[in-house]
């Protein structure tokens, strides 16, 4: 008896996606099927080229073909991914921009840009498309972060307005106030002029087809993230932080400012930085420096997920000033944190639109 297209669809209405909770054939992630003798091949739609569950997936079809239909069937899984989107506000603003994220912190130095930074450039490596924007007045590091000092965007012409054009390094496409000013008079502008500057950045800019934004905001409360939530439909926001109680006191306000009834604008998760210290002559040591727990603490009270614990370890500040960021010391313990923060992040960005309805623009009366 020959495999039918029918048996192989069957068996993988049986494979569920863990994070959604739904089965595969449900949520299209199928398609492409060809079948000749025992040769079954099809394609499989991730959310995220970023997914961490990849390879259960895969051998969970596998399993569920051989099992269901023929148990000499030889499949061949083709990993391909769309990244999701819930966005419906049609689209004035970023048009193209699948997934717009936040990344906020109650104060300043707590890692926030270094977060940022290595989120971008590694869902970036994982083959997303990714736009990265600093927004960071008090501290617009991100030009040094990327190696890009002194740079100036260029300006071209599309449909005939003139957009700006962000500079690419690394794969991600970045923009920072830190390109428009001294990055060390940018902290001297007043209000209007850092909120105009960031209007720019997200309306006159051409960024195309962009699968994740990541926006690195300035630390605390203020004009700027009020701008934002007034100019885009933030997808979600990351709040970074480090364990000590004094970080915690300001991460509740931050917090309290996305979970605020009129902003409304869904938690992804706590990322807690400097979470401790392994000295490389003790590998299986890990020392707490700041406290223990603080970023599952607040994670708990709030009821959202604890995304990422990243080390404190010299090559993360080493690369921060020398422009490469850690994600990219490939086969280091720094870059499998990072790369675990990539996942998980990707990850709580698919359940988000899975399960969550669209973050709408605040509109201020
Ligand atoms: P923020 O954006 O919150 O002000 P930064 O990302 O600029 O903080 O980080 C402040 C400093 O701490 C930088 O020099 C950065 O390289 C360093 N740093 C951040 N995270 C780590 C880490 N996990 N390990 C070591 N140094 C870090």
């Amino acid at each position: 008896m020959s495999i039918t297209q029918a048996q192989v669809l069957n068996a993988l209405s049986y494979v569920d996606d863990p994070d959604l909770g739904k089965d595969l054939v449900t949520l299209k992630m199928v398609d492409n099927i060809r079948i000749d003798g025992k040769k079954v091949h099809f394609r499989l739609i991730l959310t995220t080229p970023a997914c961490p569950l990849k390879e259960q997936i895969k051998n969970a079809c596998i399993t569920a073909i051989q099992h269901l239909v023929d148990k000499e069937a030889e499949v061949i899984v083709e990993m391909s991914s769309r990244v999701t989107s819930k966005r419906t506000d049609g689209g004035n603003v970023l048009p193209n921009v699948k997934n717009i994220i936040v990344v906020a912190s109650g104060k300043g130095g707590v890692g926030k840009s270094t977060i940022a930074v290595n989120l971008a450039v590694g869902l970036a490596k994982t083959g997303a498309k990714v736009g990265l924007i600093d927004a960071d007045i008090y501290g617009p590091s991100i030009p040094l972060m990327l190696d890009l000092q002194g740079q100036r965007p260029q300006v071209t012409q599309v449909n005939g307005t003139t957009k700006i054009v962000p500079i690419e390094k690394y794969g991600v496409k970045t923009l920072s106030i830190g390109f428009l000013a001294d990055p060390k008079q940018a902290i001297v502008w007043r209000g209007p002029m850092v909120s105009s500057a960031l209007r720019q950045f997200v309306t006159d800019t051409a960024w195309g087809d962009l699968d994740y934004m990541v926006l690195d905001l300035p630390p605390g409360t203020g004009d700027v993230h009020l701008t934002l939530v007034q100019t885009v439909p933030v997808t979600a926001a990351i709040v970074v932080t480090t364990p000590q109680a004094v970080a915690k006191a300001d991460v509740v306000k931050a917090i309290g400012m996305f979970n605020m009834p009129q902003i409304n604008v869904p938690i992804l998760g706590i990322v807690e930085n400097m979470s401790y210290f392994t000295p490389p002559e003790l590998p299986n040591k890990k020392y707490y420096l700041f406290g223990k727990n603080g970023g599952q603490q607040i994670a708990d009270e709030f009821k959202v997920p604890l995304i990422a614990q990243i080390p404190i370890v010299e090559q993360v500040r080493e690369g921060g000033d020398s422009g490469q960021p850690a994600v990219l010391k490939t086969g280091t313990l720094i870059a499998q944190a990072f790369d675990q923060l990539v996942q998980s992040t990707a990850q709580h960005v698919a359940m988000r639109n899975a399960n969550i309805a669209p973050t709408k623009v605040v509109t201020m009366q």
